[in-house]
């Protein structure tokens, strides 16, 4: 095992690193933005680097900035965490010809999976089920752009193959705008990711968001850990997680996790990894894959017991599985509230000094924050600020805990979307489960 890892995130990612880091005996560095000398990692950690000014693009983002981190420091590997630098090839290109370990899969890997044109093909190849479309690219002729929308039926979605972010995507649903729209969403794709590859799929009208984790040693060893539900979502981004996903029978969920399974060793995949898909009358159809460890990956761990960041950590320094999938359980139901400095009704960021802070607990009831009383959240990162889960043996039980931690969790100088979050897990047709990804923007009028 290493002796020594960068943790290249902040925030509750860093913290639930860090412990983990600190479980494997691997020494930790902190590297920091100015404003995050006082995060509560930063304080934890072994050693602690403020590698750059708050802009993320020179401290977070900062590649070089953070190679240097680590000959400093004579650490051997770096955890990216999510969003930053987690999906980026060219960053675990550079950790890995710089000598490092790169807590994550071949950079070739990353920038297949980065590229949806790529990542649909190789899941077609292993029998993961996609969303009907186009096969690849599509073409320059016009006539034939309208034969295959035809082909797959209205209404479609256009999408730019290096999208994300849930930009870059354009629903058509008549012939007469498609010329139209592909025209546009080439445009915009190329000034927004220098890359104007479009393709086309069926826009699936009712689906929910169903994702499966994985995790692979890249020695042959894949194993699923279930999947998530992640429905509820506020302009693309999840507001609420769950696992295993609600009411989908078990034979049809088995078949796609062998699916995900073969694709993993059949690219060579290493590390945490998550499926996304969209589910719909009962079928399966693949969207993309994230290549990293996700926000929502507690849910996965308190129903099978396994430390996905520890055996993630395990993997990318070259172990073996310590698990099979055998020893895989699925026991009982979990919840993740994500919360966020905002207001709970515009949703306009509230950055500023926590002056109290109580987190809720108690039997099945988890926590992943940084924050602190006396912490002052800085304006120029994601809101998020904790994410409060919560465990029990069924569904109705888990849920339960979660409106009662809730209602327990005090953050007082600051606005959050606890309110919120308290009259969601309250809405009716979200206990009974199994709402589309349209349920919480419509439930909110927007
Ligand atoms: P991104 O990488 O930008 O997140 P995704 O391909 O994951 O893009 O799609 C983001 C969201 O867009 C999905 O969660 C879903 O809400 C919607 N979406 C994408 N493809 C389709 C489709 N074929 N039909 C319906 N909705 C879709």
């Amino acid at each position: 095992m290493i002796e020594k890892m960068v943790i290249a995130n902040r925030g509750e990612i860093a913290l639930r690193i860090l412990r983990a880091c600190k479980e494997l005996g691997i020494k930790t560095v902190a590297i920091h933005s100015k404003v995050d000398r006082d995060l509560k990692h930063v304080r934890l950690a072994d050693e602690a680097i403020c590698i750059g000014p708050n802009a993320s693009k020179e401290s977070y983002l900062n590649i070089p900035a953070i190679i240097s981190s680590m000959e400093i420091t004579d650490s051997m590997a770096v955890h990216p965490g999510y969003g930053f630098l987690a999906e980026n090839a060219d960053f675990a290109e550079q950790v890995q010809k710089s000598g490092f370990i790169f807590v994550g899969p071949d950079a070739d890997v990353i920038r297949m999976m980065g590229d949806k044109v790529c990542a649909i093909e190789a899941m077609k190849k292993a029998g993961v089920p996609t969303v009907p479309g186009s096969d690849g690219e599509l073409p320059e002729d016009k006539e034939e752009c309208m034969r295959i929308a035809k082909r797959i039926g209205y209404p479609i979605i256009i999408k730019a193959a290096a999208g994300g972010g849930g930009r870059g995507m354009r629903v058509v649903h008549t012939e007469s705008a498609l010329i139209n729209s592909i025209h546009v969403t080439k445009s915009e794709a190329g000034a927004a990711f220098g890359d104007d590859t479009v393709y086309m799929e069926k826009f699936l009208q009712n689906p929910r968001h169903v994702e499966i984790q994985i995790i692979s040693d890249g020695q042959g060893n894949t194993i699923h850990l279930g999947d998530r539900d992640c429905s509820m979502q506020r302009r693309h981004q999840k507001v609420i997680e769950e696992a295993p996903a609600p009411g989908i029978p078990d034979d049809i969920r088995e078949g796609v996790y062998a699916s995900c399974i073969k694709a993993c060793n059949d690219i060579g995949y290493r590390g945490a990894g998550t499926f996304e898909f969209l589910y719909e009358d009962g079928g399966f159809y693949f969207i993309e894959m994230n290549t990293r460890i996700q926000v929502e990956h507690p849910v996965s761990e308190m129903i099978t017991g396994v430390d996905l960041i520890k055996e993630q950590i395990r993997v990318c320094c070259g172990e073996k599985l310590s698990i099979k999938q055998e020893d895989v359980v699925i026991r009982g139901h979990s919840f993740e509230c994500r919360i966020n400095a905002e207001d709970p009704k515009t949703f306009i960021p509230s950055p500023g000094l926590v002056t109290t802070y109580h987190p809720p607990g108690g039997f099945g009831v988890r926590v992943d924050s940084h924050l602190y009383s006396g912490y002052k959240v800085p304006p120029f990162y994601d809101s998020m600020i904790a994410k409060v889960i919560t465990h029990g043996e069924t569904r109705e039980i888990a849920l339960r805990r979660m409106r009662n931690a809730l209602d327990e969790m005090v953050i007082e100088g600051i606005r959050s979307n606890i309110p919120l979050q308290q009259d969601l897990v309250r809405d009716s047709a979200f206990a009974e489960g199994g709402v589309n990804i349209h349920y919480l923007e419509k439930k909110l009028g927007l």
